[in-house]
C-alpha cells in the first residue's frame, strides 16, 4: 500500500451540529493524519466549481446551495491507502445505508446533508487538494 493524500470536507450541516471535533477524531482514530486544515465559507462560484463533475445531475443546484449555507472545514489527510480509508470512515453516501460507526451514519441527516466529503480517487484527490490549499499550507 502507498501513502496517499486525500481531501476531506466537514460539510455545513456537520459544522452547524457542532461535530467538527467528532468527525476529525474519527478520521484520526482511523489512522489518518491531518496535515492541513482550515474553515472556509464557500461562495456559490466556488461550490459550483468544486462540484462541476456533478453539473448534469438533478441534485447539482441543491447541492451547491447546501454547501454554501455555512462554513465548512477542509482538511488534507495523509496515510496508507488514505483515499479509500477516508471513504470507509465516512460511510455510504446515503446515511441511511451507511455502516454503524461511520461519520455519515452518526452525523448525516439524508443523502444530501451527509456531513462529510472525501475524494474518490488519486486524480480527484490531487485536484481537490489544490482547489483549497497552496503547497505551503500543507505540512506533510
Ligand atoms: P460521495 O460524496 O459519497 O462521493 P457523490 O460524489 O455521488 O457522493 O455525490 C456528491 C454529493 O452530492 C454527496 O455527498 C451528497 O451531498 C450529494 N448527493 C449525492 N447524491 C444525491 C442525491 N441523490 N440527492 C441529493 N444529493 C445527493
Ligand atoms: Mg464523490
Amino acid at each position: 500500500m502507498a501513502v496517499e493524500r486525500t481531501l476531506s470536507i466537514i460539510k455545513p450541516d456537520a459544522v452547524k451540529k457542532g461535530v467538527i471535533g467528532g468527525a476529525l477524531h474519527r478520521l484520526e482514530l482511523g489512522g489518518l493524519k491531518i496535515i492541513a486544515t482550515k474553515m472556509v465559507h464557500l461562495s456559490t462560484v466556488q461550490a459550483k466549481a468544486f462540484y462541476a463533475v456533478h453539473k448534469e445531475r438533478p441534485f447539482y443546484n441543491s447541492l451547491v446551495e447546501f454547501m454554501t449555507t455555512g462554513p465548512v472545514v477542509v482538511s488534507v489527510l495523509e496515510g496508507e491507502n488514505a483515499i479509500l480509508k477516508n471513504r470507509e470512515i465516512m460511510g455510504a453516501t446515503d446515511p441511511a445505508k451507511a455502516a454503524d460507526g461511520t461519520i455519515r451514519k452518526l452525523y448525516g441527516a439524508n443523502i444530501e446533508n451527509n456531513a462529510v466529503h472525501g475524494s474518490d480517487g488519486p486524480d480527484t484527490a490531487k485536484q481537490e487538494i489544490a482547489f483549497f490549499f497552496a503547497a505551503s499550507e500543507i505540512h506533510g
